[in-house]
């Protein structure tokens, strides 16, 4: 089937919108395809399934007693996109100073433009820390970005995720009993995990990227470790080989790789872990050489780019200019120019002053945008298949509405608390991430610019 015609258009953005071009493509008035069937039904479609709730994107079995979304209410369902963008607007304007509204850069477009900041995870739970006095932050994003949104925030703020079913299917692949037996495992290989050796340096020191549960960060910040972001996985590296052997890093095996292979570390010295084996699947010699114990995690937006993929866009593009995320395969981020989180991609198009064709290999709904927000650059998603990051997407305009009229009615619907026993380590995981230094030379263009 041919690739869909996603060729982007400059503001206004709704008739450009990737929902609008799914549900063209679900339609059968473009001929095209989207990556994922569930893309085609209303995101309320998946209220009453058993078997989700917060963090849950992959149909996974929730704890019993967990929160679920329950069914959105028929007047939010059944409501039209002018309806419900005025309702939005409506309540927003009620609430005034009262509430924040984030919108991650992979966030929808129907929900973005009613963001007051929009960028990727940790600028927007920054975003929060300016608005201490606001009573509500609305986090439209996915589970673990509003929980450290509520790890950041003070106690007495709400932080609100539209809708519980809005997990990431890449934290969801490291949960807290598979990190927690891997670390028991791995003390049989290397003994006492808190003894240092002749050099000052632990056997394992944990990192775990920013995408991933409050429960892992915790866990991270009980063992002596710390968190990263796309930006700064090699200054964070750095810090983790300073005071450990090697490092175990989770859940995305890419954004470790690529960031270690940068570093110098050869790939042999890169063991996978895969939770469902014993050892993870490494032998005992593996493990004792490796400098990086990468956990078997993955993007599914992200993993989907390939060489393939590079080679057409440059084969019909000459003088194409490719950048993509660090959570690509590794063979993706060597076959392509550049690599740098969200925030770098867009700083690189900013900073471009001639008109410039661009290949980016991240989620389409921040391709779509930068595009209509540079119309003299033409701009488009590697993947010709319409791909977003498909548990975000379940933030449907219904869902913002709903809760921020539970707002201006006093009710606060799905609110996201982590507890003080996982959030006081999660912290210090967060801070020990702050306070890193960045590497005095950085070795790999794609570290140099976010
Ligand atoms: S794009 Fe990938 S890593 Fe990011 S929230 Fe979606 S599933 Fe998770």
């Amino acid at each position: 089937m041919p690739a869909v015609n996603i060729t982007l258009q400059p503001r206004p953005e709704l008739d450009a919108s990737v929902d609008h071009a799914i549900q063209a493509i679900v339609a059968g008035a473009v001929v095209g395809e989207t990556c994922n069937t569930d893309l085609a039904a209303g995101p309320w479609d998946f209220d009453t399934r058993p078997g989700y709730g917060p963090g849950s994107s992959m149909g996974d079995v929730i704890p019993t007693g967990s929160p679920r979304q329950g069914e959105l209410p028929r007047e939010y369902r059944e409501a039209s996109e002018a309806e419900l963008d005025e309702r939005i607007r409506a309540a927003k304007a009620a609430l005034g100073d009262r509430v924040v509204v984030l919108g991650h850069f992979y966030q929808r477009e129907e929900v973005v433009v009613h963001a007051d900041y929009v960028g990727d995870s940790f600028q927007l739970a920054n975003a929060a820390l300016e608005h201490p006095d606001a009573e509500a932050i609305v986090f439209c994003g996915v589970h673990f970005m509003a929980e450290t949104a509520d790890l950041l925030s003070r106690p007495e703020q709400a932080v609100i995720l539209p809708n519980l079913a809005a997990g990431c299917s890449m934290a969801d692949m490291a949960d807290i009993d598979q990190v927690e037996e891997c670390w028991e495992q791995l003390a049989e290989v290397y003994g006492d995990m808190d003894a240092t050796d002749a050099e000052g340096l632990v056997p394992v020191i944990p990192v775990t990227y920013m995408n991933s549960s409050a429960a892992i960060k915790g866990f991270v910040g009980r063992h002596g470790g710390i968190v990263c972001t796309s930006s700064n996985a090699r200054t964070v590296l750095e810090w983790a080989f300073q005071r450990g052997r090697r490092v175990l890093f989770f859940p995305d095996q890419h954004l470790g790789r690529n960031t270690a292979k940068a570093m110098g570390v050869p790939l042999e010295q890169m063991p996978m872990w895969n939770p469902r084996k014993p050892l993870g699947g490494a032998s005992v010699g593996q493990l004792a050489d490796a400098r990086v114990i990468l956990w078997h995690g993955f993007c599914s937006v992200h993993r989907r780019f390939s060489v393939d993929q590079i080679d057409k866009a440059r084969a019909e593009h000459p003088g194409v200019r490719v950048i993509v995320h660090p959570e690509c395969p590794m063979e993706v981020v060597d076959a392509a120019d550049e690599a740098g989180s969200t925030d770098y991609i867009r700083k690189a198009i900013e900073a471009a002053t001639e008109p410039t064709t661009f290949a980016i290999g991240t989620e389409v709904n921040l391709v779509q945008r930068l595009a209509a927000d540079h119309p003299q650059h033409t701009i488009f998603c590697l993947d010709p298949v319409v791909c977003p990051c498909s548990t975000m997407y379940r933030i449907h305009p219904g869902y913002l509405a709903w809760v921020l009229e539970g707002l201006v009615a006093g009710e606060v619907r799905n609110r996201i608390t982590v507890p003080a026993s996982v959030a006081d380590p999660a912290r210090v995981a967060l801070e020990r991430m702050l306070a890193a230094k960045p590497p005095a030379a950085p070795a790999a263009a794609w570290e140099n610019a976010s």
